[in-house]
């Protein structure tokens, strides 16, 4: 397996070397054929589109058969995780001397994208890769790097963040979960919820408060490395969700848990200033699935309404319709516009907070509107489970809720427009 993530890593680096000016053959999402094409948007080039090819490929093969059986069980296996590390799926982003594959922020953006145009949530690899793996890179110490990045990109160590706590969710610096020094070592007791990976997590980062004398709650805590199996930490249920149905979601419990000192990740105290710097990619994650989850509804409603029939036509014949498709095309392209400046500025490490809290919180509102005009396109056979519009409404409910809820990315963006003022 080692061998096909460096071959994996050697293409995806080509891509960025190679990358060639804007070419005018490639269409924009506007003037393609359908919005899930190959070989369409500037930002791309061909050796993506070749990547593309394998992560769609691996989506049909290895995750669309298994799907509604992982949805029974409520999570996905951990064959699949170690799967998608062979095929070099997972730490895109993570450069290749800490254990990563080093590609590209839009290869990452392929995975995301091919994820929902396959209609699988399952797999969280997105959360692991681009969301948990850099607090590792980039604050861990060379241990910490060494012993959990290349295990993390082969899908052998699956990978959790705990922030959210049942009193403390948009709150972040209202959280109880609390680790006191005891000589070198730290004890951690408190209990956190609603954790994606939670339930097949082997590595959870845990947010904890360390000072509670500190002169705010957000200068008192830290980041800890908790693993699977260490004594009086628990899993709890797996929580039954409205959707994401083959996602683990989980809560923890920590029973004063003895961490050494080198669970500690970074500085402590200095939690709180990593998430802010981590926060902006998780945001034009959630934007990048969202908007492809959107273009993904799109095409299925094109679809269905191009084959139903009423009054003796297609519905796709009412004008109504016709409109209501033209309506979500252009908002879907629009959309689409925004995201892939929001990569390219990823790309150069020009994104900043704000910009991708815009990102966040149009995709995932347009996702929802997508999804509830989806489904009333789709009449009665919308509602129906067998129907990939359905499953496609209620997992995109979630998106404007978590990796911060719409509300506080408004509070995000509003403040870096009342302090330019
Ligand atoms: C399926 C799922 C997966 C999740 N995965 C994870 C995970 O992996 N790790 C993790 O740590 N957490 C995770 N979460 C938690 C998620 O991030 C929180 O649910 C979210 O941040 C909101 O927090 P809350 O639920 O406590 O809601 P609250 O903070 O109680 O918010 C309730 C309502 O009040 C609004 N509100 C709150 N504060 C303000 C404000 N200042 N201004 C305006 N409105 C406000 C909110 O927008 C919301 O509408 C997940 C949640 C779900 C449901």
């Amino acid at each position: 397996s080692s061998r096909i993530i460096s071959a994996a890593a050697s293409r995806l680096q080509h891509s960025q070397t190679t990358r060639r000016p804007v070419s005018s053959a490639r269409p924009e999402t506007s003037s393609a054929k359908t919005m899930m094409d190959i070989g369409t948007r500037r930002i791309f080039t061909e050796e993506h589109d070749i990547f593309r090819q394998s992560v769609r490929r691996f989506y049909q093969e290895e995750v669309v058969p298994y799907h509604s059986e992982w949805e029974k069980a409520g999570n996905v296996s951990r064959e699949l995780w170690e799967k998608a590390g062979s095929h070099g799926l997972l730490g895109i982003l993570i450069p290749e001397e800490h254990g990563g594959i080093g590609g590209d922020v839009f290869s990452a953006a392929i995975t995301w994208e091919e994820q929902m145009y396959a209609n699988c949530t399952g797999p969280f690899f997105a959360l692991h890769s681009d969301i948990i793996m850099p607090y590792i890179s980039n604050y861990g110490s060379k241990q910490q790097i060494e012993r959990f990045i290349p295990e993390m990109t082969a899908g052998r160590c699956i990978s959790a963040i705990a922030m959210t706590e049942p009193g403390a969710g948009s709150d972040l610096q209202g959280i109880r979960t609390y680790a006191k020094r005891d000589g070198s070592d730290w004890i951690l007791n408190g209990s956190k919820v609603f954790i994606s990976n939670g339930w097949l997590a082997d590595l959870v980062v845990v947010v904890a408060v360390t000072n509670r004398e500190a002169k705010s709650a957000a200068h008192g805590i830290s980041l800890f490395l908790v693993e699977g199996g260490m004594k009086g930490f628990n899993k709890g249920r797996k929580l039954e969700k409205m959707g994401l149905k083959a996602q683990d979601t989980a809560e923890l419990f920590f029973e004063d848990v003895r961490l050494p000192a080198d669970a500690l990740l970074g500085e402590p105290n200095k939690g709180f200033y990593y998430l802010m710097n981590e926060l902006p990619q998780e945001r034009l994650a959630i934007g990048g699935i969202s908007l492809a989850g959107s273009e993904f509804i799109f095409e299925e409603t094109r679809n269905y309404v191009t084959q139903r029939k009423a009054f003796g036509k297609t519905i796709a014949h009412l004008q109504t319709v016709q409109h209501k498709l033209a309506e979500l095309k252009t908002e879907i392209c629009v959309g689409r516009a925004f995201i892939d400046s929001c990569l390219q500025l990823h790309a150069e490490r020009r994104l900043d907070s704000a910009t991708a809290s815009m990102a966040k919180c149009w995709a995932s509102d347009l996702y929802n509107k997508v999804a509830y005009q989806g489904v009333q396109l789709h009449g009665g056979w919308g509602y129906m489970w067998e129907y990939p519009v359905a499953k496609a409404y209620v997992d995109a409910r979630i998106q404007t809720i978590y990796g911060g809820t719409n509300e506080i990315m408004k509070e995000l963006i509003a403040r870096s427009i009342v302090r330019k003022m």
